[in-house]
């Protein structure tokens, strides 16, 4: 127990260096206060963003970091006048974001960007022998087998940052024994006590109003949706290598379990506390090491009750469509995470109805062209063409 502890202290001692990608979003805001919390375990050392130069500005000004990159090249010139008199390297587009992972100078990589653009980043980072703080769940949904084949060739390791994730990874310290089943948990969303015909119907507002959690667009679309529990049961597949059907969805609306295992012997061990991001971000740069947090600590004498229901996958066919995917398996899962972040960009513009975005997924699975063992290469081609599908549904409606 006491070479443990010296250990950690050690540990701990040696100040990790953060690349956050992503870093004007949700999670990337979130990772930047526990960063200033602890200014002596942590720096910030490269921030990237894709199209907010003013937040980026201000925090590579605050955090006084190595490098920021804007990934959107249009706007380089934006960031590169208003840090010029600092000591701040710029730089644009998505290739510098891989390379600039890959430097001696970073420690750990939280993946925090949104879609599919993670992909290439990420399998840099990983290549690089990073700690990958994994926050992109379209990441492991588009191209799973490719990023585990990376990992085993790599000193890198993943610590997952979704908070479902995140426990199962809790869950599983210290433990000798593959799980026997998973139960990922889930809030429901804001939809879950609504009639299939009002869902359809739905408006942004109302899908933008999770009961739960604070979080950015996409993903609060896609809990509405309930995608967002299909993407995380193809992210918990490939993380913990288990099959689909080991993988149950239980509805939780209070979201204080975020997620459970059980063994063969039945025993289950589960992970709580109040649902607040900073909790899995923060353990992601700390593991295996914990430390102190802002967050509420859960009252057992004020907790009134934990509820649990089975998901309804008539009222939310997402969940039917991404355990359909990742049976046949191949570039279907990356052609179903392609449609749906077309179809939630698609609802937020106003263009299709909350009902559409799942039959637009389901009609793009079934028009892509199949590749059973895909390259990289061949996931890239197929997360254009299933976009270009998606859009084709839409305009010959
Ligand atoms: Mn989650």
């Amino acid at each position: 127990q006491l070479s443990i502890l010296s250990f950690n202290q050690k540990m701990m001692t040696m100040k990790k260096r953060v690349a956050i990608l992503g870093s004007t979003g949700s999670i990337g805001c979130q990772a930047l206060e526990i960063i200033e919390r602890y200014p002596n375990l942590f720096e910030a050392e490269v921030l990237t963003a894709n199209n907010n130069t003013s937040l980026l500005i201000e925090q590579a000004i605050k955090f006084n970091v190595n490098a920021v990159v804007i990934a959107d090249e249009s706007k380089y010139s934006i960031v590169s006048n208003a840090l010029d008199k600092y000591d701040i390297k710029v730089f644009c587009g998505i290739e510098s974001i891989e390379s600039l992972v890959c430097s001696d100078n970073i420690d750990i990589v939280l993946t925090a960007m949104v879609g599919f653009s993670g992909v290439k980043p990420t399998l840099a980072a990983i290549k690089a022998g990073k700690r990958v703080a994994l926050a992109n769940k379209e990441t492991l949904v588009a191209a799973g087998s490719i990023v585990m084949n990376a990992l085993k060739n790599s000193s890198s390791h993943i610590i997952p940052v979704d908070s479902e994730h995140s426990a199962i990874f809790q869950c599983l310290q210290g433990e000798y024994n593959l799980p026997d089943k998973i139960l990922l948990t889930a809030s429901g969303g804001p939809f879950l006590n609504w009639d299939k015909d009002k869902i359809r119907e739905a408006s942004i507002e109302e899908a933008l109003n999770h009961p739960k959690w604070s979080m950015g667009k996409k993903v609060t679309i896609d809990s509405a949706s309930m995608m967002n529990k299909g993407l995380e049961m193809i992210e918990a597949k490939w993380l913990f290598d288990v099959a689909p059907s080991q993988i149950e969805m239980v509805v939780h609306p209070q979201s204080i379990i975020h997620s459970m295992v059980q063994f063969k012997d039945g025993s289950i061990t589960a992970q709580l506390s109040n649902p607040d991001m900073r909790l899995p971000i923060q353990y992601s740069f700390t593991y295996p090491n914990r430390l102190d947090s802002h967050i509420k600590k859960i009252d057992f004498k004020t907790l009134m009750e934990l509820n649990f229901s089975k998901p309804d996958t008539d009222k939310f066919p997402c969940i039917r469509i991404a355990y359909e995917a990742i049976e046949m398996g191949g570039n279907i899962p990356c052609a179903m995470n392609a449609a749906n972040e077309c179809a939630v960009e698609l609802f937020l513009d106003n263009s299709i109805t909350f009902g559409e975005i799942s039959k637009i997924i389901e009609q793009t699975i079934k028009t892509i062209d199949f590749v059973k063992e895909p390259s990289l290469e061949e996931i890239l081609l197929t997360d254009k063409e299933a976009r270009k599908i998606a859009y084709q549904i839409i305009t010959k409606k």
